[in-house]
């Protein structure tokens, strides 16, 4: 088989076959076919789009490129929870100790923080000593232990989509929707979780702007997990605003371990209590669901099996008893309300712009970042402020970033006189066709 005539047959809007994916992929991950000949089909397939059942079988052939995890031997369903990324977004910390809690085992692979988005493993390495390069083995061991584990993606799972991303990135072929879906999807599948549920953010803080681009990446993504045999469902949600109060990596874990307390904020409370209650019915097939996860929330139960988690990874619990002992920026600012109204406007772009300014985030892979640093708000869309009342407080490490992050938050706010109303955040749900 030549390279060429299937690169030819994509350039006049063809389908592949798997067999030509295979040879391409896994030709490329050998080394075998060079960078130029897949970049020219990385751009034909964007132009030209996939058909459902190539997006199907070049996902199948990234998750075989590399170790599949067999989680068979944990004796029950695995879930997992995947969100495309975005500001202030702990899901993850509140999502999976409430399933865990519930009986159902939930073991995650993630990514650290790049550009506006966050990264959980950053957020976790807020706890002091917390392993998060476990190798596949004790990844399933914990799980099989406690019933939950975060670690950071491994290099062995789906290598080829690593080797693409970096191609895609440089040939201006990242923004296709069956790259992305079956990007994704390559490594879910090959984390083994027989139950997967997807948050797809949209909105100024998302990867995904568009409503409409979401719900159709959401909707790519379910029907390839379905063909592959997992359980699968997916929400759209806003991510126009931060999502619950704080912003950067300390603080989030501050707020995901007082939404474990109980007093979290309640539209992210109930938010988390929705995905986690979808996980746990879906992998118990609706003998267990939302009233579970109410229960695992109230009774404590959830906070205890994140500090499970903690602990097994060799994290430093302190934070669960005092919350003095994670990482705390030097200086607190006020950031005021300009004028009497509703808040109208808190863009999540320019917030999170704020915090990578403070240090929070990073502008490329590898840079180091503070984890003390971000924005805390104390206003969502809708509420109504008066003048001079603290919208936000800002977590600096000195007072020339802290000016920043503020100019940048005057920039994220509107204040309107006419009343607002707040976007839900659950915008659609998504199932299986
Ligand atoms: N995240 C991924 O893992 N892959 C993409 O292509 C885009 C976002």
């Amino acid at each position: 088989m030549r390279i060429v005539d299937l690169i030819e047959k994509k350039r006049d809007g063809g389908a592949i076959s798997r067999a030509e994916l295979e040879a391409l992929i896994v030709g490329y991950v050998r080394d075998e076919v060079p960078d130029y000949q897949v970049a020219a089909w990385l751009m034909a397939a964007l132009l030209r789009g996939m058909s459902p059942e190539e997006v199907v079988d070049l996902t199948h052939v990234m998750a075989a490129s590399g170790e599949q995890l067999d989680l068979s031997s944990i004796g029950k369903p695995v879930a997992d929870k995947h969100s495309t990324g975005g500001v202030g977004d702990k899901t993850s910390l509140v999502v999976m100790p409430l399933v865990a809690a519930c009986g159902v085992p939930v073991g995650k692979m993630s990514g650290r923080g790049l550009g506006f988005t966050g990264g959980t493993i950053d957020k976790l390495e807020s706890f002091n000593g917390m392993r998060l390069d476990l190798s596949a083995a004790e990844f399933v061991r914990q799980l099989g232990d406690i019933g939950i584990v975060i670690t950071g993606q491994s290099a062995d799972l789906a290598p080829a989509d690593g080797k693409l991303y970096a191609l895609r990135d440089v040939t201006a072929t990242v923004p296709s929707l069956p790259l992305i879906a079956s990007s994704i999807m390559s490594k879910k599948l090959a984390a083994g979780a027989h139950v997967i549920v997807l948050d797809v953010k949209t909105g100024s803080g998302a990867f995904m702007r568009e409503r409409e681009a979401a719900r159709e990446l959401a909707q790519a993504m379910v029907d390839i997990g379905s063909a592959a045999g997992r359980t699968m469902a997916a929400v759209v949600s806003d991510m126009s605003q931060p999502l619950g109060r704080m912003v950067g990596n300390a603080l989030e874990v501050r707020e995901a371990l007082d939404t474990l307390a109980g007093h979290g904020p309640p539209e992210f409370t109930t938010f988390a209590l929705d995905l986690a209650g979808q996980i746990v019915s879906l992998a118990t097939e609706g003998v267990r669901g939302q009233a579970d996860v109410e229960r695992a929330l109230h009774s404590g139960a959830a906070r205890t099996k994140l500090r499970d988690m903690v602990v097994a990874q060799g994290g430093d619990p302190g934070a669960f008893d005092d919350l003095s002992c994670l990482p705390a920026a030097a200086l607190q600012t006020a950031f005021v309300a300009p004028s009497d109204g509703n808040l109208a406007r808190l863009d999540a772009l320019t917030v999170a712009r704020a915090s990578v300014v403070l240090g929070a985030g990073r502008e490329r892979k590898g840079d180091p970042i503070d984890l003390s640093v971000g924005v805390e708000l104390h206003a969502r869309i809708g509420d109504e402020v008066k003048r001079g009342q603290p919208l936000a407080t800002i977590h600096a490490s000195d007072a020339t970033r802290s000016e920043h992050a503020s100019d940048l938050l005057r920039e994220a706010i509107s204040i309107s006189a006419n009343h607002v109303e707040p976007s839900p955040l659950i915008l659609e749900r998504i199932s299986e066709r």
